[in-house]
């Protein structure tokens, strides 16, 4: 059984090694940016050798370009794209350099925390708008939307959730390449346990990466693959658990109370993938959605979006949301407190996760994927308030 998601996730980074000048030359590197990103030279010096070892946050933001931080990078240079390099060293000097991954020597993506058993929905249930990462546009007030995440019942934890065949060292895409579960990750707990990971940079897919405009800024997605084999009747007993049978709690946003309790089935129903249809655009003369798409994959001719970029597509919904007659998607509605509540933001991609499941399905079929057991089991903490 092939498992997946694919979400924003805030814990990425991006760990690189490369030359930047002759061995002899320079003492070591201090301040290094890419595409202005800046960086955290080190740890180790490299002391006259000419190389940089540096880590970038996926959720950096970059001081020369717009609407740019670390999860659009690695996407860049996952497409093989030029990245410019500024680096200042030890003695003042500054060295321009453009590069692209298959330069780099080292180039890993690290996840901190990531795949979290499912997330959250949330309401705002204050009375006045907020700017957040929980939504594109101003979350409105009063109770009178709501947004969530998760993949409901494709999540890996969600399906192995005794932690019986998941654990360190075990084989798994990220981004669809293959790394390893490298053990629980930041603010793990029993109840809610996330992973960490690492992975090669070389080799993963753009379509599973990239970057995610909030109401509250930028925020990298990223994409994780787990087969789980049936070792038993506990854990066949989870898999066949359908989204109507995992619960999503519903917080406030401000303060993180929980409101209420609905189920993966409530939000996703099939409903997966957005449809555009450009016959049914109005030509309006001010479109409501042009400059709206948190992945930036409407394209545009002429002042009109014309087609979506399938690659970037993250199928949240928000474009759907502003413009319910040319973009197709059904988002649900939620009974809470008596009253319907439109849902108008998805902040994981089930359709995406379904790929990536299906690709990893494809590779193990073919023998491309190193089906292996874990070296030890994950040991997760007690919640911890
Ligand atoms: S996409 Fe929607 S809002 Fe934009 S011009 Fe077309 S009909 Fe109008
Ligand atoms: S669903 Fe619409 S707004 Fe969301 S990523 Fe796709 S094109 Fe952009």
């Amino acid at each position: 059984m092939t498992t997946a998601t694919k979400a924003l996730m805030s814990g990425i980074m991006g760990i690189f090694s490369f030359r930047l000048s002759p061995p002899k030359t320079l003492r070591k590197f201090m301040e290094v940016q890419i595409n202005g990103i800046p960086t955290f030279p080190g740890p180790c010096p490299n002391e006259y050798l000419g190389i940089v070892d540096l880590i970038i946050y996926g959720t950096a933001q970059s001081q020369a370009i717009e609407n740019y931080c670390g999860g659009s990078l690695f996407r860049e240079m996952v497409e093989g794209k030029l990245v410019n390099i500024s680096a200042k060293s030890a003695e003042g000097e500054t060295i321009e350099k453009e590069m692209k991954l298959e330069d780099m020597q080292f180039a890993k993506l690290m996840g901190t925390r990531q795949a979290i058993k499912n997330y959250n929905a949330m309401i705002n249930c204050e009375s006045y708008q907020v700017d957040t990462i929980f939504s594109c546009l101003p979350f409105e007030p009063n109770k009178s939307e709501l947004t969530f995440s998760g993949c409901g019942a494709l999540n890996p934890f969600q399906n192995d959730p005794e932690f019986e065949s998941l654990g360190v060292g075990l084989p798994i895409l990220v981004n669809g390449n293959i790394g390893h579960l490298i053990g629980p990750g930041t603010r793990n707990y029993i109840a809610k346990p996330n992973m960490m990971t690492m992975a090669p940079m070389r080799g993963m897919k753009p379509e599973y990466m990239g970057a995610f405009k909030t109401s509250c800024g930028l925020e990298p997605i990223c994409s994780i693959a787990i087969p789980i084999p049936i070792l038993n009747e506990n854990i066949f007993n989870n898999i066949v658990k359908s989204d109507k049978e995992v619960p999503l709690t519903i917080l406030s946003l401000v303060g993180r109370e929980k409101v209420g309790e609905i189920t993966y089935g409530d939000v996703w129903d099939n409903n997966f993938l957005m449809k555009f249809n450009p016959d049914a655009c109005e030509n309006c003369e001010e479109c409501k959605a042009i400059d709206k798409c948190p992945t930036n994959a409407f394209i545009v001719k002429n002042g009109l979006i014309t087609a979506i970029d399938r690659s970037r597509c993250f199928n949240c919904g928000n474009c759907t949301y502003l413009c319910p007659e040319a973009f197709n998607l059904d988002l649900n509605k939620i009974k809470f407190e008596g009253s319907e509540l439109p849902i108008v933001l998805r902040q994981s991609d089930r359709y995406g996760a379904i790929k990536l499941a299906e690709q990893l399905k494809s590779m193990i079929l073919k023998g491309d994927f190193p089906l292996r057991k874990p070296i030890s089991k994950l040991q997760f903490a007690e919640e911890v308030k």
